[in-house]
């Protein structure tokens, strides 16, 4: 046996599946980008199959010219300066590995402008680096059209399941990301037609209304509680209101969809004598925690985070979906901070 290194578009490559599985990441690390650029409107495009054709546009800062060149290589990030940053990060990316990755494993067009700028840019980029770069007109923003998904990573693609899934999981991303931000209008539009429009409306309930439907969101109560540490606004179902599964348990902690079975269970716990065994109550759960409390930095996908306290943020759940789903009894004082 020969102990080799390997070259660097394979390190590329390698590195690129862990962050990009399906079409689906590629549309939510587009996605969180427009949100990081400070969009209030993005539009979401897709066409033919889940890897033919992704579109993001959104209304954000633009890229510099001094950006551009050197943005998708791998660790570039405007988002992070040092390792103490971590702490408080409030962005969504920081990893700075997004672009490089979707650039090695994809073709990529940039269309990007900044306020500021006479003219915008316009980019063709494979295997991770610019190969085409002219100046265009356009308005402030940066729109991103991905075609031909891991068509040089083969294996990769013939691991990818059903069309329709991948397409499901797609619709699924951008649904998640509009429901945990409600000041930005979503749009998504797949072979022409609108899927999903949330309008500018800012109100939570009538964004969950436009997006989960009516069924569900007309079976939902909210809750709140706010200290020092956390402030939480949830949406619970009523004993009517269940599933076979957790997929429609939507959890944001600063914004961030995660998942968490023990805050999960958290929320569950009152439900227990309302609804059958095996079944799960619909909610959509807003956590903001002091950034120095959570680490994002756990898994390159960030769906999942460490919490430290849980148990007390889960006492606080607990009590609050008690107080939503018995409105009559005596209200308690939480006594947690
Ligand atoms: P990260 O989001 O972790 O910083 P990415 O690879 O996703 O890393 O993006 C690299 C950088 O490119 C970002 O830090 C940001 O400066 C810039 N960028 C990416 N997308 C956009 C966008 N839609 N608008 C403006 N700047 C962007
Ligand atoms: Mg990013």
């Amino acid at each position: 046996m020969m102990i080799r290194l390997l070259d660097e578009a394979t390190i590329s490559k390698i590195a690129a599946g862990e962050i990009i599985e399906n079409p689906a990441s590629i549309v939510k690390e587009l996605v969180e980008n427009s949100i990081d650029a400070g969009a209030d409107n993005i539009l979401i495009e897709i066409r033919g199959e889940s890897t033919d054709f992704i579109k993001v546009s959104d209304n954000g800062s633009g890229f510099s010219e001094e950006d551009l060149n050197i943005a998708f290589l791998r660790h570039s990030t405007s988002k992070l300066e040092k390792i103490e940053d971590l702490e408080k990060i409030r962005t969504l990316g920081f990893r700075g590995e997004a672009l490089a990755s979707i650039s090695n494993i994809s073709k990529i067009k940039l269309m990007t402008k900044r306020e500021e700028d006479l003219a915008g840019n316009s980019l063709v980029i494979e295997n991770g680096k610019i190969i085409k770069k002219n100046k265009i007109g356009m308005p402030k923003g940066t729109t991103f059209v991905i075609t031909d998904v891991f068509y040089n990573t083969p294996v990769r693609k013939k691991f990818l399941r059903k069309d329709l899934t991948e397409i499901n999981n797609i619709i699924d991303t951008v649904q998640k990301i509009a429901l945990s931000n409600n000041n930005i209008k979503f749009t998504l539009i797949k072979d022409g037609k609108t899927i999903l429009n949330t309008g500018s409306d800012k109100d939570p309930i009538n964004r969950i209304f436009s997006i989960l439907g009516s069924e569900i969101a007309s079976s939902l109560n909210e809750g709140s509680f706010e200290s020092e540490n956390y402030k939480i606004k949830g949406f619970f179902s009523d004993n009517k209101t269940f599933r076979s599964n957790r997929d429609s348990q939507y959890i944001f902690v600063n914004g961030r969809f995660i998942k968490n079975i023990n805050i999960s269970r958290a929320v569950e716990k009152k439900y227990h004598s309302l609804i059958p065994l095996n079944r799960y109550p619909v909610f959509v759960l807003y956590i903001d925690i002091d950034p120095k409390l959570i680490d994002v930095n756990i898994h390159p996908k960030k769906n999942e985070i460490k919490i430290s306290n849980e148990n007390i943020l889960n006492a606080i759940l607990t009590e609050i979906v008690e107080e939503v789903i018995y409105p009559n009894r005596s209200i308690r004082e939480i006594e947690i901070k």
